[in-house]
């Protein structure tokens, strides 16, 4: 477009234009288009027809706020949550769940195509229907909750606006367990009664920064960790805590009250230090058959249920018959490593991050698993290393070991559930050396899976079958879990 034609053009900021939603884009907003001008209106749905007003333009696009709902979709639910609009949580609350499913599925499907470069015809052959939920509330078994103030200065707590530091008050949070908003009724109740500041992000000043509140949905054992910008000793929620944690602890299910000390202007939410004040340090609970201890620090899969789908998915993707030698890369506490030690000769494990190998270490021992071998590091260093060692060791090996070596260096499945930037380059060159009969690909984020897979492929795997699985309902993100097969 020329100097003259832009200045001219109609899609300026504040024009405001009717239009048909043809599509969902990738943050779950309605996209429509005018004359080949793209508009990019969050909360509405594919279908509707509405009134936007453009907020910001660019030459070939722009967002735009949803002005009215002229004729609503068919797809248009009313949002179950009253600050569904408001809120960052959730993306697609007005959109039903069913269409919600088609999306994700769609979207894990156009990523491997465009972003993967795989033709479409033949995406489609290894597509399977997207797992959903059978009831999509309640999913969450962890919630995060910050404290602020409103308007009038009552004490509050609830979320973050969409890409906002301003606390949208949301106790009953409907992906979140119904205990949540008793328990911050509780501490909110005491903070006003005591005189206990919630923390200001722009001052620092003030105590209670966020209360953690995690679940075992097996076990029914409730944690809460309060994270707090204590400074010393004599303050006022030191005087006053035994009051706070008898009436916590009267929660049903309450095993764990703990406070978290950060006193850092970071966004980071827990601080390092974590001292038990009531109860155990730890909950338990049961996930894909093992039971876990879980700390307010530990990384635990936030929807059970449908992890359990998705992991049972990789496990029958993964085609164990008690002999195979498999890796798990990125194993986090070992969930799919001990589930596939059961059923496979030998595993082995790798994950960053240390504290999750010693849960991972301890499981296994717990639930008698010895044919499971961890290695604590970057899957990007410890398989090279390995690799490259085994390599030099030669066919013979390195002495009475060798044969576990042997087979290690060429297993029959590789498993990988990286975080969302996928897996490093040298990760996945190495897989392609190690040339297992089966990689087991789990994703979180579709767009870089797609780029590892067209990696894969190019390297002399087949893609056989993509499963999405539904993780993290009414939020735009979708996980996915994929079977590659060497080609012979
Ligand atoms: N499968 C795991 C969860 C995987 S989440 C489970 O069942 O619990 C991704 C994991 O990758 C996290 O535990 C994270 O700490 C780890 N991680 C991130 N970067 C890594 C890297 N470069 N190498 C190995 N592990 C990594």
């Amino acid at each position: 477009m020329s100097k003259k034609e832009e200045s001219q053009s109609v899609f300026v900021k504040d024009a405001v234009f009717e239009v048909t939603i043809t599509d969902i884009g990738n943050d779950g907003e309605g996209i429509g288009k005018i004359d080949g001008y793209t508009l990019f209106i969050k909360d509405a749905v594919i279908g509707d027809r509405v009134k936007a007003k453009i907020m910001k333009a660019k030459k070939n696009y722009a967002y735009a706020h949803l002005e009215k709902i002229i004729e609503p979709s068919g797809y248009r639910v009313e949002p179950a949550c009253p600050v569904a609009r408001q809120c960052g949580g959730c993306q697609t609350q007005c959109m039903s769940y069913e269409r919600e499913l088609l999306f994700k599925q769609n979207k894990v499907r156009n990523n491997i195509v465009r972003l993967g470069g795989f033709d479409e015809a033949f995406v489609d052959s290894v597509m399977q229907p997207v797992i959903g939920m059978e009831e999509p509330w309640r999913y969450r078994n962890k919630a995060q909750f910050p404290f602020g103030k409103d308007k009038k200065g009552n004490i509050v707590a609830g979320f973050y606006a969409g890409r906002t530091h301003s606390i949208i008050p949301v106790s009953d949070c409907l992906i979140g367990t119904p205990e949540n908003k008793e328990i911050l009724d509780i501490i909110i109740r005491h903070m006003t009664k005591n005189s206990i500041e919630p923390y200001d992000e722009v001052s620092g000043r003030g105590l209670v920064r966020h209360a953690l509140i995690r679940k075992g949905f097996t076990s029914g054992q409730i944690m809460v960790c309060l994270v707090l910008n204590y400074h010393g000793s004599g303050d006022v929620f030191v005087k006053s805590q035994n009051e706070l944690v008898t009436k916590l602890s009267k929660v049903k299910g309450m095993a764990s009250i703990s406070v978290s000390i950060n006193t850092e202007k970071t966004n980071v939410i827990m601080g390092t230090e974590i001292h038990t004040i009531w109860g155990q340090d730890t909950i338990k609970d049961t996930l894909c058959g093992f039971e876990f201890d879980i700390s307010p620090l530990s990384f635990y899969q936030v929807n059970p249920i449908q992890c359990e789908k998705l992991y049972g998915k990789a496990i029958e993707y993964a085609g164990l018959t008690g002999k195979e030698t498999v890796w798990d890369l990125y194993c986090g506490i070992g969930t799919i490593t001990l589930s596939m030690a059961k059923k496979a000769g030998h595993v082995y494990g790798v994950e960053i991050i240390p504290d999750a190998i010693e849960d991972a270490k301890k499981n296994a021992a717990r639930n008698n698993l010895l044919n499971a071998d961890f290695y604590c590091g970057k899957a990007e260093e410890v398989l090279p290393d390995f690799y490259a060692k085994a390599v030099a060791a030669g066919p013979e090996g390195d002495g009475d070991n060798s044969t576990g070596n042997r087979s290690a260096l060429h297993p029959d499945v590789i498993v990988v559930d990286p975080p969302r930037k996928g897996c490093d380059d040298k990760c996945l060159e190495t897989m392609l050396k190690m040339a297992p009969d089966r990689i087991v690909y789990v994703s979180c984020d579709s767009a870089t899976l797609a780029r590892d897979l067209r990696i894969l492929v190019d390297g002399g795997y087949e893609l056989k079958s993509v499963t999405p699985c539904d993780m993290f309902s009414h939020t735009v993100h979708v996980e996915t879990v994929c079977l590659l097969s060497k080609l012979h």
